[in-house]
């Protein structure tokens, strides 16, 4: 088990938080602690974590929205900056889709909610329109390009405002709980997109309470609690710690619980082999949906 590793810091860290601390106006706890940690580049990292834990204050600290009381946040090993400029160059480079994408939705038509973003980039009118048409067609929105974005479902404006800022492909990617309001066959769609966007080369922190779907996909987990990261690691490190992740109220991913529930193991490793297998068969199965 690795705890809280601040020290873990490379040469191609995106981003390092030391000793980081954030207060709300008015609160009486900070919502984010002493948090210390690095996001390393073209890796795929899930944050878990009770409601209330703090990933929503990490995300708008990470993209600079909110500023720290105390500590340091490094973009590229630089410290951020907080004028108005290098917040937009650094935003141009961050993208953060936000969990109620209410907060997010910037146009009228569905169409010029996902140009928008590019249009300020300055690029080409014909590149704006055949990425628009691309994105569209990953997130099954072809059908609404010229809906109001007003009319539409909680589960259609998600899909918007991921859209949105997947279609800039910025070198980080921030999503705050982005299952959250898609159904079943839109969040399988979803995964498949985030599979290939990472293939291109960029980074993905995304928040979630889908430990099933934490497990097969992300190659680094940190556990938050009370604004803190009380546990770090690959998801067979951190998904051992049961008796932690209990004391937090979070569960297991259903594997783990079923390996969990025989007592007759008795901590043979050879044991282990069927469940491990039968994890192996579960990622292979959410990787496949890239070739689907
Ligand atoms: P999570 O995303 O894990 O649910 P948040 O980052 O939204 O957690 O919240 C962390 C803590 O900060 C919670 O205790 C929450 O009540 C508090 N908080 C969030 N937003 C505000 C705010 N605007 N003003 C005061 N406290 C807030």
């Amino acid at each position: 088990m690795q705890l809280v590793s601040g020290a873990r810091m490379a040469a191609s860290n995106l981003v390092d938080f030391e000793e980081v601390s954030y207060l709300y106006p008015g609160a009486a706890v900070p919502a984010v602690q002493n948090l210390s940690l690095n996001i390393r580049q073209n890796q795929r990292y899930a944050l878990i974590g009770r409601n209330g834990c703090g990933k929503t204050t990490f995300f708008h600290l990470i993209n600079g929205l909110y500023k720290p009381q105390k500590g340091v946040i490094r973009w590229k090993e630089n410290p951020l900056k907080y004028d108005r400029r290098s917040l937009n160059q650094l935003r141009q480079q961050i993208g953060l889709v936000f969990q109620n994408p209410e907060h997010q939705l910037v146009a009228t038509t569905v169409e010029e909610d996902i140009s928008y973003g590019l249009c300020n980039l300055g690029l080409p009118e014909s590149e704006i329109a055949s990425k628009v048409q691309q994105a569209l067609l990953d997130f099954d929105l072809s059908d609404l390009a010229d809906a109001p974005v007003n009319f539409l479902s909680l589960g259609q404006k998600k899909r918007i405002s991921i859209a949105d800022v997947m279609v800039l492909q910025p070198q980080l990617i921030l999503l705050d709980e982005p299952g959250a309001y898609l159904d079943p066959h839109q969040v399988r769609n979803f995964q498949k997109i985030l599979i290939s966007i990472q293939k291109k080369g960029s980074t993905i922190v995304l928040s979630s309470h889908d430990l099933d779907f934490v497990e097969a996909w992300a190659d680094w987990v940190f556990v938050m609690d009370e604004g803190r990261v009380v546990l770090e690691g690959s998801p067979g490190t951190v998904f051992s710690e049961t008796e932690k992740l209990n004391e937090l109220g979070l569960g297991l991913p259903l594997i783990y619980d079923l390996m969990n529930s025989r007592s007759d193991l008795d901590g043979n490793p050879a044991n282990l082999n069927p469940f491990n297998e039968f994890r192996q068969r579960i990622r292979d199965r959410f990787w496949s949906g890239e070739k689907s």
